[in-house]
């Protein structure tokens, strides 16, 4: 087998809304390269000055993090290599492999509406390109030119694509591509293909929306030398409803994720099945999706965002984490909902008593709100609406036997067992008091579980005041 760096590039356009689906397109690459023990580069395309912002860049290298997608190289800046990308545009003028075309918006706005009203393809006609034995028309005073790239005449453009197989192209459906406009800037198509040159990609893998552009790439890339990468063109993700993803139909941003309390393991193997799959596993470690990961198994139709199995993989993946780096995770949206969590009961053993039941970190928060949140003041009113009579005396005793008991959930399900029995009552008729007494609510996890995490003083303390 041909040994081969593999290096492959994430390259965002930062230009508004990051939603999940375009960190998909991270995650790939980043995937192929860690299992073939090869680079994975950042390279911000932000030659669009008016659509780029640094807070999209944020959003990108934040979100990055986050999932745990490590660079081996950069964020590396388009618009810090600008001189390169003028270098090879000038080197391709003096070899011939590009020219300055003067044609103006007019006259290619001209010559657009002939071809359309005579059912042509609207091309450029290659009017300034030289050709041996052609005159060209005299150079306009004033004007600047664009710079076109000689298009190969005949022939095709054929590749094989990782994930939609061989595609060809003819030359003819091609025109002259403008690399550089007339102030000098370089062309998007342009840069690309620079970069990838210069970054020695080997393998490149990116939405579908690029499949137009990939015969150009390949040909100015064959012009300037160079050996096309591998291209694996993933299909689109669609929302729920079917639909392009984006914010105006109701996307969420990866930050939005982060803030809804789901773990970023979760998503990355959520990530990682919109448009891959080994056999039928569906909850996998990074590890395991890293060691299985390959360009064979990646999907050819568009993958469907669906949130409630996104639900189910992170309530998948809090039931299996460590309480002690869940907890770590949860105490600062506690915090952030007014909870003093250094005030009441050891926060991890809270987090351990929630987990199996919540789907994100929200709703740990939310159910700690039982143990940090001040203890209830029943009026007598409430008391008497919500705690019958008749169980009173039970209750009584078993604020007695609890205040005698070991401090175990076993220990306490004995004591209620035994009150159960002494009064021929079912659990229910007694666990629903007890909890009304503890926090003014019904819902709350399993009862003896719920003493022992409330601890025992502040547990009796709360009982007395209802028996009384
Ligand atoms: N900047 C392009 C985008 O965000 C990606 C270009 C590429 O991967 O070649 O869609």
């Amino acid at each position: 087998m041909r040994f081969m760096h593999i290096r492959t590039r994430f390259a965002p356009s930062p230009t508004g809304f990051i939603h999940l689906g375009n960190l998909r397109s991270a995650l790939y690459p980043w995937a192929f390269a860690r299992h073939n023990k090869g680079d994975f580069i950042l390279r911000i395309e932000d030659t669009d000055l008016e659509r780029s912002s640094q807070e999209a860049v944020d959003v990108i290298i934040e979100g990055m993090a986050w999932l745990g997608l490590d660079l081996d190289e950069g964020p590396i800046y388009q618009m810090q290599r600008i001189d390169r990308y003028r270098e090879v545009v000038k080197q391709m003028l003096d070899s011939g492999l590009a020219y300055p075309c003067y044609m103006s918006e007019e006259e290619l706005n001209k010559l657009r509406d002939q071809q359309m009203a005579s059912k042509e393809k609207p091309r450029y006609n290659g009017l300034w390109r030289p050709e041996p034995g052609k005159t060209l028309p005299p150079v306009p005073e004033g004007v600047s030119p664009v710079i076109r790239f000689k298009n190969p005449i005949g022939g095709s453009v054929i590749w094989n694509d990782a994930v939609k197989g061989q595609i060809e192209i003819s030359n003819d459906e091609l025109d002259d591509l403008v690399i550089a406009r007339p102030d000098g800037t370089p062309t998007y198509n342009f840069c690309v293909v620079i970069d990838d040159m210069d970054m020695n990609i080997t393998h490149v893998i990116r939405g579908d929306d690029h499949v137009n552009n990939t015969p150009r790439q390949i040909n100015i890339m064959k012009a300037l030398g160079g050996s096309p990468p591998v291209y694996a063109h993933l299909p689109t993700v669609l929302n729920d409803a079917g639909e392009k993803m984006s914010k105006r139909n109701g996307a969420m941003s990866v930050r939005d994720y982060q803030r809804a309390g789901y773990l970023p393991d979760a998503i990355l193997n959520y990530l990682a099945r919109l448009g891959w799959s080994h056999g039928d596993a569906e909850v996998f470690t990074k590890e395991q999706f890293v060691n299985w990961f390959d360009l064979e198994s990646l999907g050819r139709s568009p993958a469907q965002h669906n949130p409630e199995k996104l639900l189910w993989l992170n309530h998948q993946y809090i039931q299996n984490s460590d309480p002690v780096k869940l907890a770590a995770a949860t105490k600062p949206i506690a915090h952030e909902m007014g909870m003093d969590t250094e005030a009441g009961p050891d926060f991890v053993q809270v987090v351990s008593l929630l987990k199996d039941r919540a789907n994100t970190l929200i709703e740990i928060a939310e159910g700690a709100k039982l143990f940090y949140l001040p203890a209830p003041n029943l009026t007598a009113d409430q008391i008497k609406e919500n705690i019958a009579e008749a169980v009173m005396p039970a209750l009584k005793d078993l604020v007695e036997a609890i205040s005698t008991a070991e401090p175990t959930k076993e220990a306490y399900a004995a004591v209620f067992k035994q009150i159960l029995a002494k009064y021929q009552i079912k659990m229910p008729a007694l666990a629903m008091p007890v909890r009304y007494a503890l926090f003014a609510t019904t819902q709350t996890p399993a009862i003896d579980s719920v003493l022992v995490v409330l601890g025992k003083e502040e547990a009796v303390k709360r009982l007395s005041k209802v028996v009384q």
